[in-house]
């Protein structure tokens, strides 16, 4: 399907909210019935009826029907963050005595979902440096349910091989699930790879302003039915009509705002690489990233986020520069119009930091919509 057509027409029924070209937010919690027989048979089927907004809401619908068309999938769920489009789907496809593989220093949540949630319920899971296939082939035992995939990691932007992970995973009737927050659906198509589901937080850039909250899960319409069914309606992240608005608005511009950050990102990592203050840069599309192969095998185009680290890399070296900057501002998140930036060390207790764990020197930034030029010129000053 088209890009252009999704964005601009899937899912959009004009002539049912008198031909405006901007849906309707339908801010209603309930949906009424003329007859007892249309009720019944709604009560018994929500996943396939207006009944109650914690299930289906129109405003949602035609943005779901957008989200699974970009990612080649049968279908999507929205929830009201990208944590609950990780946590809802293993809460519900895996039970006590199962296993996960899963690729290291995963989103700090998901870490915590895996080591503190899990087990409470006996489910159990290995970390592996999932950048060598075999390592997760490896670590797989008969208990195995779910590998869990992050590619690329948002920090240190480690890949994993997805077609021949999805490929083991098959042959041993495995779930395979991916965290594709930094591609998102228009460079990387995980479905298309074999991949069973694909979670994102929508709060980056498919909202891509900073003003909303939200993931996405995309699948098999069996799956995605599965999960509504039970555990998506038990536990109730349902993302407001209003918010799945502001989505739909975001998509419209995607393209250009996931292009503009790519574009400014290569020059921003070709001029920092450069510096002499600078040690090293780490983006997936540098032509010096270890993994560069991999990266243009899977993805389409990167996202605009990058790490680097500073030749003087104490503590207080690192908090000079980030303090000094001016217009990159210091914050959680991305994916929005104003470029970030966030030292490891700002998560890390000062007790724990350690000079030799090259994690703890990273320092990770985030090219948002601005010029390249502006940005520059404020890293320059920081950087001194
Ligand atoms: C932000 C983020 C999440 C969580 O999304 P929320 O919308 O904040 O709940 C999950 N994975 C990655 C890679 C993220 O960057």
């Amino acid at each position: 399907m088209d890009i252009s057509y999704i964005l601009n027409e899937l899912g959009e029924e004009r002539e049912n909210y008198f031909n405006a070209v901007s849906p309707p937010i339908i801010q209603t919690s309930n949906f009424t019935f003329k007859t007892v027989s249309d009720f019944r048979q709604a009560l018994a089927e929500e996943y396939d009826a207006l009944l109650y907004s914690r299930g289906q809401n129109p405003t949602l619908t035609i943005l779901r029907q957008k989200l699974a068309a970009l990612d080649g999938a049968e279908d999507a769920l929205v929830f009201s963050s990208g944590i609950a489009a990780v946590s809802v789907p293993i809460l519900a496809l895996l039970k006590q005595g199962d296993h996960v593989v899963s690729v290291e220093n995963p989103y700090s949540w998901t870490i915590k979902l895996f080591n503190n949630f899990l087990p409470k319920f006996g489910i159990h899971t290995t970390f592996v440096d999932g950048s060598d296939v075999e390592n997760i082939k490896n670590a797989i035992t008969p208990q195995t349910k779910l590998i869990y995939l992050e590619s690329p990691n948002t920090f240190s932007y480690e890949l994993q091989d997805l077609a021949a992970i999805a490929k083991i995973a098959r042959e041993k009737g495995i779930l395979t699930m991916i965290d594709n927050s930094y591609c998102g659906p228009l460079y990387q198509q995980p479905i298309r790879l074999g991949i069973d589901l694909v979670a994102q937080s929508a709060t980056k850039y498919i909202g891509g302003h900073s003003d909303v909250v939200a993931g996405v899960l995309t699948g098999s319409k069996a799956v995605i039915k599965r999960i509504f069914d039970h555990e998506f309606m038990n536990i109730g992240p349902t993302l407001s009509p209003h918010s799945a608005w502001l989505l739909i608005r975001g998509l419209r511009t995607l393209p250009l705002r996931m292009q503009r950050s790519f574009e400014t990102a290569k020059v921003v990592t070709a001029w920092l690489a450069k510096h002499p203050a600078v040690d090293k840069v780490i983006w997936p599309f540098n032509p010096t990233f270890k993994q560069s192969e991999l990266a243009h095998r899977q993805m389409q185009g990167c996202g605009g986020m990058f790490s680097f680290t500073l030749k003087e890399s104490s503590v207080q070296k690192i908090e000079a520069f980030c303090d000094r900057l001016r217009h990159i501002l210091m914050a959680v998140s991305w994916g929005g119009h104003e470029s970030l930036i966030i030292p490891s060390i700002a998560g890390i207790s000062l007790a724990d930091y350690s000079p030799d764990n090259p994690r703890h020197q990273l320092i990770r930034m985030y090219v948002g919509l601005e010029d390249a030029d502006y940005l520059i010129s404020d890293l320059e000053q920081a950087l001194g």
